[in-house]
């Protein structure tokens, strides 16, 4: 189970809240020129709403790029001055940390190498004490709801309460078409525990192709984020770091302008009660199917004692391949999804041999 945090909503620190939190920015810092074209492009989109660029770079593997380093501060501080935009980058350490803070940095976060370390985020944790900065947490590289919850729970303990998850994909295994797989699921099972955690998505480290960010950040907001990170670089193709996933801030505001943004609930009365009447007929159709489940399991309990009696296998093959390939029939006729009730058929033959076995354990 989740502990209770105390975490503030994204509205008392972001000061306009008419569009969903957007941080968006080179995915490093290059030159005091490229940052500040690339924000002042930025700006124009007053959708944007935080400008990030990182100044520490955690690279796989050693001999690329790492960063212009603290130096980076200054710029930020620059485009701040020039465009008035919040500005954000990573922290993977004490000293960063306690540079950021020095420089004024508004947003900070901790990246998905760093989340994975818990030493890492105490570091982080101990130097933010008694401040009240904003702090963004990007999920783990392995789908681990614990190890990201950990992270936010040593943050707030030492009292940040600007609190922020990022999804960011995880690492997959073999061929994928992203980057980082995308884990809904993960990101669901993380919200359920911690509904007071606003999230937002980062479909550049996701995807890892400019092409698929749109698709990418469209899921999320059918998901239920609030808000996302972009990459944005006035040059994608000369980025000196994730070069393949960067939009140019005109591309970025192309994808704003075809994205379905939804909100996790709406202020029109008449949807309200439209969906309260819905969900009354799911509850109810809901509770039929688990009646319905339960007087299936007493006719298993049947099977199970006439099996015991004549010395027959709980499991019987001939008959669990034509009640899969029947059920699948029906289902198909039915307008249902074949692998949806194949799972299904699945879950309830394994809970019914299992059921069957218990029985026929003792002599
Ligand atoms: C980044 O945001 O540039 C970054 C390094 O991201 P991640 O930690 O998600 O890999
Ligand atoms: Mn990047």
């Amino acid at each position: 189970m989740g502990t209770e945090l105390d975490i503030l909503p994204i509205s008392s620190w972001l000061k306009d809240t008419s569009n969903p939190l957007l941080i968006a920015g080179p995915c490093s810092l290059e030159t005091e020129e490229q940052a500040m074209t690339t924000a002042k492009e930025l700006v124009k989109d007053n959708r944007v709403s935080v400008f990030r660029g990182g100044v520490w770079k955690p690279r796989t593997r050693p001999g690329t790029f790492e960063g212009v380093g603290s130096v980076g501060l200054e710029w930020l501080k620059n485009i701040k001055a020039e465009t008035g935009l919040p500005v954000g980058t990573e922290v993977a350490n004490a000293a960063h940390t306690e540079e950021a803070l020095k420089a004024g940095v508004d947003v900070i976060w901790i990246g998905a190498r760093s989340t994975g370390s818990p030493f890492v985020v105490q570091e982080i944790a101990d130097v933010l004490k008694g401040t009240d900065q904003v702090v963004c947490i990007k999920n783990p590289l392995t789908p681990d709801v614990q190890l990201w919850m950990g992270a936010f729970e040593r943050l707030n303990q030492v009292g940040i309460k600007k609190l922020v998850g990022i999804h960011r994909g995880f690492t997959p295994f073999g061929e994928s078409k992203y980057r980082n797989y995308p884990s809904w699921r993960t990101m669901i099972e993380f919200r359920r525990l911690f509904p007071e955690i606003p999230m937002i998505c980062d479909p550049s480290h996701i995807a890892g192709d400019s092409e698929l960010i749109y698709e990418v950040a469209q899921k999320s907001f059918d998901m239920g984020v609030d808000g996302l990170m972009i990459e944005s670089h006035i040059k994608p193709e000369c980025a000196w770091s994730d070069k393949d996933q960067q939009l140019t801030p005109e591309a970025l505001s192309g994808v704003l302008d075809r994205l379905v943004i939804r909100y996790a609930r709406s202020s029109n009365k008449e949807f309200d009660n439209q969906l309260q009447d819905l969900r009354d007929r799911i509850d109810s159709l809901d509770s039929e199917l688990l009646e319905t489940l339960s007087g299936r399991m007493e006719l298993v309990k049947d099977i199970a004692r006439y099996k015991k009696e004549n010395s027959v296998t709980a499991l019987q093959m001939d008959r669990w391949s034509t009640m899969m390939s029947d059920r699948v029939d029906l289902a198909q006729k039915l307008n249902l999804d074949e692998f949806f009730v194949k799972i299904l058929f699945q879950l309830i033959h394994e809970d019914s041999i299992r059921q069957q076995t218990e029985m026929m354990k003792d002599k």
